[in-house]
């Protein structure tokens, strides 16, 4: 086994030049079965479901399917909950977060509280049983062997339960001394389900992220800077999670392709968490992580301009991100195509390349997923299929006959 990060080949197919970020909008009568039915007949719903948005995927012409995440509630899935040492509480005292963390933030402004959410109370690390497996498996079950390869399966950030936290409060001190000492365990927790979900045939993870953008934001950068319980630097803590990341990734092996997706927030009424541009963290971002490709969010100004993707090493790929996956109104089709043009052209600039040898190492998508909660976007289902149709349409033309 040996880690992608010495490849000096930019990985292809996936990730395909139509892409999309996983979650899909939910059927309604799947919200509706899960509100009233028995959790057979949701089983058998879900299933029916799934089957159509697969369905969907091929006929709108996309390659890295997804189950749509149909049996998740939160993008996140099962994960954490599902790791030992890790409990789910719905004690939830607003003094243990940070609350200039902008999803943390978000609540507050709102006078909600997380109502629940998920803690290491003991030493962590993985039960042998991946609570992702029957995704991938069920979607196996329904594509030809030939595309499995090819299916995208979604994955949390492995700081997810870390960063909201205030420090020392992510964990208790009784179980690790430091931030380090719990990382390192939460990183072979991580190398355990990205084997087992290798060894069931997965080939194409994407991790989702929007911690990693909240460092793009003024405001969390001022809240972190005036919190005297942070006795690491923003940056610091920055870098602690790079280190994180390629620790879990420090095993997958070369021929898994491995995606990294950061946005500002996609949450019930397609509302927005963070905002500001890649430019802070684009060095460390592009050139730190060990992954092949990025997903990112550039559908507004709040990602800001495509500069930071000079920073793009050779060897990665970036997915842009200029389709909103928020609203319904559909984006003209010539100006996306010039703006992946002059996002090409940045990366030229960084590169050495030609425009056109850039252009090999990008795609298109929406900015994020549909659904990353179980309620969705402010748009339908149809809306959904049209901005996909957009999607692979604006693909064909930059890309003609390619995936
Ligand atoms: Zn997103």
């Amino acid at each position: 086994m040996s880690a992608s990060s010495s490849n000096t080949q930019a990985h292809r197919n996936p990730p395909f030049r139509a892409e999309h970020l996983g979650s899909l909008l939910r059927p309604q009568a799947l919200l509706e079965a899960r509100k009233t039915k028995s959790k057979d007949e949701i089983a058998d719903i879900t299933d029916k479901s799934i089957k159509d948005a697969v369905y969907m995927q091929k006929e709108l012409g996309f390659h890295a399917m997804t189950d749509g995440e149909y049996r998740r509630h939160m993008f996140w899935g099962e994960l954490f909950p599902s790791l030992k040492g890790m409990t789910v509480t719905k004690d939830v005292n607003i003094d243990m977060f940070r609350t200039y963390v902008p999803d943390i933030a978000a609540f507050m402004e709102t006078n909600e509280n997380p109502d629940e959410t998920v803690i290491c109370t003991s030493k962590i690390s993985h039960s042998g049983t991946s609570p992702f497996l029957p995704e991938l498996k069920y979607i196996q079950s329904i594509t030809p062997q030939s595309e499995h390869d090819k299916v995208k399966l979604t994955m949390p950030a492995p700081e997810w339960y870390h960063l909201r936290y205030k420090e020392g409060r992510a964990y208790t001190k009784d179980v690790y001394v430091n931030d380090e000492e719990y990382f390192k365990d939460i990183a072979k927790a991580y190398q355990a389900e990205i084997k087992i979900l290798y060894d069931a045939g997965l080939r194409n993870l994407q991790i989702d992220d929007p911690n990693l953008a909240y460092f793009c934001s003024e405001k969390m950068l001022q809240g972190w800077k005036e919190d005297s319980s942070n006795s690491k630097t923003s940056e610091e803590m920055l870098d602690a999670y790079i280190a994180l990341y390629n620790d879990c990734l420090s095993t997958r092996p070369s021929d898994m392709h491995v995606g990294l997706h950061l946005c500002r927030g996609n949450f019930v009424g397609s509302r927005h968490f963070s905002e500001g541009g890649y430019d802070r963290v684009a060095i460390k971002l592009f050139q730190s992580i060990n992954v092949d490709t990025y997903y990112l969010e550039y559908d507004t100004e709040r990602a800001g301009s495509f500069e930071p993707l000079k920073h793009l090493p050779r060897h990665k790929n970036v997915i842009l991100g200029v389709i909103t996956s928020k609203f319904p109104k559909l984006e003209d089709r010539e100006a996306m195509k010039d703006r992946i043009l002059n996002a090409a052209k940045c990366v030229a600039e960084g590169s050495g390349e030609s425009e056109k040898q850039a252009l090999q190492r990008l795609g298109v998508s929406p900015q994020c997923g549909f659904a990353s909660h179980e309620g969705g976007n402010l748009l339908s289902y149809d809306d959904m299929k049209k901005k996909l149709a957009l999607v692979r349409s604006i693909a064909d033309d930059l890309w003609p006959g390619e995936p």
